[in-house]
């Protein structure tokens, strides 16, 4: 089977069913057995000398090309024969209208359309707030997706499928998993006017430092921060606490869903519900007697930089360290803010200038 739904492929290989996803970037994560960490670009934090070891090692390519073009042609020629023999392509939905009954793909690589046209038997999963009324509806919220998305007018496909070729079938599975529940909470309802265009996790500092595998959900960045506690509070408890709260995400959001008070509010739903994990409690209340004390912060600090550098590293990647499962701990600078103060710009009595 053909698919763009990466959340359906545990699911169907489960059942014994094949399954090769058709856009590149999710079959790049596909290929490293990794889910994607970018709803827009699913494969952003790889570099294209990653992509060249992996398609070395996956698909026998030369490990020392990492031309781009190379590396496109070499993935398209491996996976045109899944296209041609499928015997069932599944996509998504960007937005289905209710009028025509049309079922409607952005992508820019025409993958949807390879995977709706060539098979005998094509299925649709549209999540029930894709839905907009009338064609008449849509073009603003194709024009609002493809700007946000990637800051160009329009994506090179944007496909109508309303009814299936001749001999074959099309079936549209409205998936609803929890939204109708959603869309009955006062605070967080909003949230299903979402897009899916990215743009909240291009501009969140956290997203930006910590990549969207270490959200350990589906929908990472500021959105996955707000819609993942819906379908598990106590799973996604900590998520609303990986916020600064500067804003910047609803500043961009171009259906205007007001993220970063929705991150707060659940920071008090999950507080009042007390669903916050032992271990993370705790953790949060040691962070607030080093934040209440400038003098064990700055002990802290420097004992954080000289642990970096000093320390073997079975002792800073280990199970309680998760950031150091996806990426090495980042060296300490040279000199603390504080000490560069000091030198540069205060007074000898320690005070600024
Ligand atoms: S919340 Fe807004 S900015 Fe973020 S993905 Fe959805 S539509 Fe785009």
């Amino acid at each position: 089977m053909l698919t763009d739904e990466c959340e359906m492929r545990p699911f169907l290989e489960q059942r014994g069913v094949a399954v090769i996803e058709t856009d590149l970037g999710e079959r790049i994560q596909q290929l490293d057995d990794e889910p994607p960490s970018h709803i827009v670009v699913p494969a952003v934090h790889k570099l294209k000398a990653d992509v060249a070891e992996l398609f070395a090692r996956t698909l026998g390519t030369d490990a020392t090309n990492n031309d781009v073009h190379y590396l496109a042609e070499s993935q398209r020629r491996t996976t045109r024969p899944s296209f041609l023999n499928a015997d069932a392509g599944m996509t998504g939905a960007n937005f289905a209208v209710a009028e025509t009954g049309a079922i409607v793909v952005c992508t820019n690589e025409g993958n949807a359309d390879l995977s709706v046209h060539c098979p005998p038997l094509y299925i649709a999963s549209v999540g029930i707030e894709k839905i907009v009324p009338r064609t008449e509806h849509l073009g603003i919220f194709v024009r609002m997706l493809s700007r946000s998305a990637l800051g160009s007018p329009i994506t090179q496909m944007t496909s109508h499928f309303r009814a299936p070729r001749p001999g074959t079938q099309m079936h549209i599975v409205l998936v609803d998993n929890g939204r109708s529940e959603r869309l009955g909470m006062a605070d967080f309802w909003t949230s299903l006017k979402c897009i899916r265009c990215g743009a909240c996790m291009n501009t969140c500092p956290v997203y930006r430092r910590s990549g969207g595998l270490s959200y350990g959900a589906t929908y990472s960045g500021p959105i996955g921060v707000i819609i993942d506690p819906t379908y598990d509070l106590r799973k996604y408890s900590a998520l609303p606490f990986a916020s600064t709260l500067n804003g910047s995400c609803s500043a961009v959001c171009p259906v205007k869903i007001d993220i970063h008070d929705q991150i707060y509010k659940w920071r008090r739903v999950i507080t009042e519900r007390n669903a916050l994990p032992f271990a993370k409690k705790q953790a949060m209340r040691m962070a607030g007697k080093l934040l209440a004390s400038p003098r064990l912060y700055r002990a802290a600090v420097e004992a954080a930089g000289a642990s970096v550098e000093y320390l073997p590293r079975v002792m800073l990647y280990n199970r309680l360290n998760a950031w150091g499962r996806q990426r090495e701990v980042p060296a300490a600078p040279a000199m603390t803010f504080r000490q560069w103060w000091l030198k540069h710009r205060a007074d000898k009595s320690g005070e600024p200038r």
